[in-house]
């Protein structure tokens, strides 16, 4: 199908000069019309660095270093999102694209009610709209992501985390955007309820055709609910390819250690085996791979030259010279 977004060799890096560590490296990536993307890998593998250079919303000392991010939109001609000036990205975010990250839930306004803040988007982004009809909207919104009519005017603090979650999701789909982002780091450990909001955005995708890139460290979150997964090592996507490619088959050691680190979907659980040793450090990166000092596999010409994701066939590609 037809691409919405194109990721060319990006790169980026948390601050300058002799400073810089490299967070995203040379990252291709295409989000397809429609499709739910997975972005696995451990703490520190880069996934919001990439999630946030993709929308500009990089907080510094984050700095993009070079590639292109190909927007296509409904109507009209692609362009790149890293070329917008602030007041073009202003329409682009939210609009286009819009990104809701865990945390998300806490950045709800305490003192106003939810309809309140949906209709506050409406306000800024679509000032044409009469105030009636950003009300129904944003009812409307709010009905959709299953917040009841009787808890529209409450206030955040009168909301469960799941539910403001949800209200996240609605202010992030107020506008139709075609691209939905949604960041749960590592360190969230609510593994159910990532569970029911990934289920609710995918019926509403179902509904409302826009496309997701979800990021999590639960693969097996993924292989249920995605299209294709990208898993990320060292800043780098190591691997790509259809989620029941991943789960049946995964080329790249590292992706199969990840699969061995969480439980079977059916049959006995496993015991949770992990990965040995520790993700890179930035700041001194392996040579060649930089999965060779904890992979099972490696061999001669691992420690010394880099590999780069290539087509292997069947619509999925991996960096990893087992697969050359
Ligand atoms: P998690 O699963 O924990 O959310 P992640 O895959 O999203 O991890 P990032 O947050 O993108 O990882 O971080 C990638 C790398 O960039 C890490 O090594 C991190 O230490 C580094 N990094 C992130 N933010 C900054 C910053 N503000 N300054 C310097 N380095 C940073
Ligand atoms: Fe392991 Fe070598 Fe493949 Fe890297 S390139 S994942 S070290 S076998
Ligand atoms: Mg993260």
């Amino acid at each position: 199908s037809e691409p919405v977004l194109e990721i060319r060799n990006l790169n980026v890096d948390y601050g300058l000069g002799d400073q810089a560590v490299r967070a995203v490296r040379d990252v291709n990536l295409t989000l397809h019309r429609g499709e739910v993307l997975g972005l696995a890998g451990e703490s520190g593998s880069g996934k919001s660095t990439l999630a946030y250079g993709m929308t500009r919303l990089l907080p510094p000392p984050g700095v993009i270093t070079g590639g292109e991010v190909i927007y296509h939109p409904e109507k009209g001609d692609p362009y790149d999102v890293l070329g917008l000036s602030d007041r073009e990205l202003r329409g682009f975010r939210w609009a286009e694209t819009a990104i809701v990250f865990q945390g998300a839930m806490n950045s709800l306004n305490p003192v106003h009610k939810i309809s309140t803040q949906l209709t506050d988007v409406l306000r800024a982004h679509r000032p044409e709209m009469t105030e009636a009809a950003r009300n129904a909207r944003a009812r409307e919104m709010l009905k959709l992501v299953g917040i009841a009519a009787d808890r529209m005017d409450a206030y955040p603090h009168q909301l469960s985390g799941g539910m403001r979650q949800r209200v996240m999701i609605g202010m992030a789909l107020i506008l139709q955007p075609q691209v939905v982002i949604m960041d749960e780091p590592t360190t969230a450990l609510d593994v159910v309820m990532q569970r029911q909001i990934l289920g609710q955005l995918i019926e509403l995708r179902e509904r409302l055709g826009f496309s997701v890139v979800f990021i999590t460290h639960d693969l097996s979150l993924l292989v249920e609910f995605s299209n294709r997964i990208a898993i990320m090592y060292g800043g780098r996507i190591v691997e790509e390819a259809p989620a029941a490619a991943i789960y049946k088959d995964a080329l790249h050691p590292y992706s199969k250690g990840l699969l061995g680190s969480f439980p079977a979907l059916r049959g006995p659980r496993r015991e949770l085996t992990g990965i040995p040793g520790s993700p890179p450090d930035l700041k001194g990166m392996p040579s060649g791979c930089s999965f060779h000092p904890r992979c099972p596999k490696a061999f001669e010409p691992c420690p010394d030259k880099i590999p780069v994701l290539v087509p292997s066939g069947g619509d999925r590609s991996v960096a990893c010279w087992l697969h050359e």
